[in-house]
């Protein structure tokens, strides 16, 4: 029956494990060993230890495997491995499964820490690496291999929400026998079905949405469950990426909101968009559930709307954008997203501030742009916000 649940059922009793009280609440199992009730059974469990059966927290515990099989059933994937973090999910599902000779070929614009990964550490272990404009099929094309054993994107892209077409990329990929990890953090578990359309990997921070709150960090690799078990799980419980069972719990807790936050928050994204659209001190508003972004049709058929994200574009560069955000009595700034507090972020000065100018420039990642995460606060409140602070920056 469970099968046929919708994502807002799964995600308030997907996974559930009772112990012998009967909580309703799920229980936090904050242990990270396990009591075996004969040296005969400890050797069993390490030659081979059933789904409910656990060896040490790093392996597994009962909170986590929750958070695992609800999340396995919210994406439609047979399996996943809950991380310490949405980069320890990035860095399991690639280094796991990569070795030296390897080919991947990724978008390039990226979260900065699946940039250094991408660009630093896979080149020093012997994995070549070609960066694309993700957007453009013929460049995936012209850079898929016979020795490419993966493709990594962002299906909608930070901060300047490019849509990354998942179908048509994953089918060029699986033509070469690339596997395909999509980072699916912007599209939320509520608006993926990239399992669906080719994914064999989805990973997401479960710090940004599905936390909601702002509380703790997580990740998840999602996949088929030979894969998961055999290749992600052994490298990520030798290597100590595994969640805590507290943030495990803080998780589930907010997979039970996520689709009315997320949902919510989509809402009022279109809304402020639409509210801003043409204002004087505006060069660009980017929204991809917006009918004025250039992938809008591909966002509407791909996540059915558009996200929790607005970016920005402040004519006047960064004095303008930085007047802007000092102004704002709201929104507060920080560079975290997904939370129920409106955040703005200058991407050029923080989390792109390392790359340089021209790199900027080819990303789109101009002085004037702000990327706006949208909380839930009301959205009339927001909207009159944005718009005394846009007199003010002017
Ligand atoms: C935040 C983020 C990550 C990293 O997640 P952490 O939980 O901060 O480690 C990876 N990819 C994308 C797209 C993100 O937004």
């Amino acid at each position: 029956m469970a099968e046929s649940w919708s994502k807002r059922t799964k995600a308030v009793h997907g996974g559930t494990r009772r112990s012998q009280y009967g909580e309703m609440s799920e229980a936090i199992f904050l242990t990270q060993g396990f009591d075996y009730p004969s040296a005969e059974a400890a050797e069993a469990r390490f030659i081979e230890a059933g789904p409910d059966e656990f060896i040490y927290a790093r392996y597994g515990n009962p909170t986590v495997a929750m958070f695992e099989d609800r999340m396995a059933q919210i994406e439609g994937a047979e399996d996943a491995f809950a991380t310490a973090s949405g980069m320890a999910a990035v860095n399991g599902a690639l280094c796991s499964m990569l070795k030296a000779g390897d080919h991947v070929v990724a978008a390039r614009a990226l979260f900065g820490s699946c940039l250094y990964i991408l660009e630093e550490i896979l080149p020093r272990f012997g994995v070549e690496v070609t960066l694309v404009d993700g957007t453009d099929l013929d460049q995936w094309r012209a850079a898929l291999r016979a020795d490419t054993r993966a493709v990594f994107f962002e299906s909608v892209s930070n901060p300047t929400l490019e849509v990354i077409d998942v179908a048509a990329v994953a089918d060029l990929a699986h033509g070469v026998g690339a596997t395909v990890i999509v980072d699916n953090v912007f599209a939320t578990p509520v608006f993926s079905d990239a399992i669906a359309q080719g994914a064999d990997l989805v990973v997401y921070s479960a710090t940004k949405h599905i936390d909601g709150q702002g509380r703790a960090l997580g990740g998840v690799i999602l996949g088929r469950r030979a894969f998961i078990r055999k290749t992600v799980e052994p490298y990520m419980k030798h290597t100590g990426g595994s969640m805590s069972p507290f943030n495990a719990w803080v998780m589930l807790k907010g997979l039970e909101t996520l689709s009315l936050r997320v949902n919510a928050q989509a809402d009022t994204a279109l809304a402020v968009a639409d509210a801003l659209i043409g204002h004087s001190g505006l060069a660009r508003v980017i929204y991809p559930g917006h009918p004025s972004h250039a992938q809008h049709a591909l966002c509407v058929r791909q996540m059915g709307k558009g996200g929790t994200v607005v970016s920005l574009e402040l004519k006047g560069g960064k004095e303008a954008a930085f007047r802007f955000l000092d102004a704002l009595t709201i929104a507060r700034i920080s560079n975290n997203l997904g939370d129920a507090k409106t955040i703005v972020t200058h991407p050029a000065t923080t989390t792109h501030q390392r790359l340089p100018d021209e790199r900027k420039a080819a990303l789109g990642i101009t002085p004037g742009l702000v990327r706006v995460s949208m909380g839930l606060e009301d959205t009339g409140d927001l909207i009159a916000d944005f718009r005394q602070a846009l007199e003010a920056a002017s």
